[in-house]
């Protein structure tokens, strides 16, 4: 079977991780600071923070921008649990607005509708691998005072008007699981321009405890606490709740690695999707993902408006050509060995919403519609050319089988 995504694990990966094993610190030493250096340089951010997972990073975000009880915070039903879930750890609420039928992303137009005098933030997730529509999100954020977390965990690579993802939004968030674009087991990282929500994302990594004696209060403590600090070398004070959010230093070594390849590894999608497109644009029973749409700039001419990273690759089924649902044609390609996912089941529809928010089925049509007839294929860097065959072959075979 070949599965819908896959890591990519070298001799080098290997020896960066097990040199670290070897050394005194395997965690909360230097090869942390690098990896969020070196992380933060490629997406062209001022500060990056790791943490263990991509949830946390989400959380780590939501608490950096201080969404707080009752705040309401907009996000897209199509996406995985954990860019709402992050809201509720806030004990925010989570409200859903539609995507678009074409771009599979949060619909701006959607936003604007459940904005609220509660409306906290929004969290658009850039699906796939493809930028949601930032300019215009943004636009809606500064027009309502509103922070911008962006769910990147698909999305390494992918650039938006020429800018890297990372580089944008208030905060952006990425995974480090294996089926992301780079690995470190568990991972994830939060990056922002912001020096503020910097500091409050490394206080909540560990515990919500710093070293340093508090500015931020009245001068009184600052002396009291200087002194105690002074005199007493163990120091330290916890300022916030916080968590163990920490990421390893052999895990950081394994990022760091990864990221060497990152750009090869965006390459290698891009190629698969390319070939894929080639191959099913014509089979008028597949929608094929939506490219980017280009528009003119002034000075570069026609440019794209975003290129995706191509963290999966989903195809829709024109079920009105089709004499069986997605289910058989579904299954019908697992036995082909095509390991086929489904991503994903619309969060407003899973029991734990539906019971605690009131969400119902039909909702968000355009959500539940997309999901209906949704289909993940295969597609990550150490696939080979004829993995990708057998992919086309079998998609060919099973739709050729089942067509009216
Ligand atoms: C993977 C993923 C997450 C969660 O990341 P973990 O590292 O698995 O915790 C969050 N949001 C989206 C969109 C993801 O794909």
């Amino acid at each position: 079977m070949i599965p819908y995504g896959h890591q990519w694990i070298d001799k080098e990966d290997i020896k960066a991780v097990t040199d670290v094993l070897k050394s005194d610190w395997i965690t909360q030493g230097r090869k942390v600071n690098e990896f969020e250096y070196e992380f933060a340089k490629y997406v062209g951010a001022k500060y990056a923070v790791a943490v263990n997972s991509g949830t946390a990073a989400l959380h780590s975000a939501c608490f950096a921008v201080g969404i707080n009880k009752g705040d309401e915070v907009i996000t897209t039903p199509i996406t995985f649990v954990a860019s709402a879930n992050c809201i509720i750890y806030q004990e925010g609420i989570p409200v859903f607005a539609d995507i678009d039928k074409d771009t599979l992303n949060i619909d701006p137009k959607e936003i604007k509708k459940k904005i609220t005098p509660k409306t906290y933030a929004i969290i658009p997730v850039d699906f796939t691998g493809r930028p949601a529509d930032l300019e215009a999100i943004q636009k809606i954020a500064e027009e309502n005072n509103l922070i911008v977390i962006e769910d990147a965990c698909h999305a390494l690579g992918a650039t938006y008007k020429g800018m890297k993802i990372g580089s944008i939004s208030d905060m952006t968030v990425f995974s480090f699981h294996p089926v992301k674009h780079i690995t470190t087991g568990e991972g994830g990282m939060v990056t922002t321009n912001n020096r503020e929500y910097y500091k409050r994302l490394k206080l909540f990594r560990t515990h919500g405890i710093t070293k340093e004696v508090n500015k931020d209060v009245d001068t009184v403590t600052i002396i009291l606490n200087s002194i105690a600090n002074h005199f007493e070398p163990w120091y330290y004070e916890m300022r916030e709740l916080g968590y163990n959010y920490r990421l390893t230093d052999f895990q950081c070594a394994l990022g760091l690695s990864q990221l060497k390849k990152i750009d090869k590894f965006v390459k290698r999608r891009r190629e698969i999707a390319y070939k894929y497109d080639l191959e099913f644009k014509n089979i008028s029973e597949i929608i094929i993902p939506e490219t980017d749409q280009m528009y003119l700039d002034v000075m570069e001419g026609f440019v794209k408006q975003s290129e995706s990273s191509w963290h999966l690759y989903v195809i829709q089924l024109n079920l009105e050509k089709l004499k069986v649902g997605r289910r058989k044609i579904f299954e019908a390609l697992r036995t082909e060995g095509i390991g086929v996912n489904v991503h994903y089941i619309p969060i407003h529809l899973q029991p734990y919403y539906q019971k605690r928010f009131d969400y119902r089925k039909g909702d968000f049509p355009v959500a539940e519609n997309y999901y209906e007839k949704a289909i993940t294929l295969p597609i990550f860097p150490k696939m080979t050319d004829k993995d990708i065959e057998d992919i086309i072959r079998a998609i060919k075979k099973v739709i050729g089988y089942y067509r009216k």
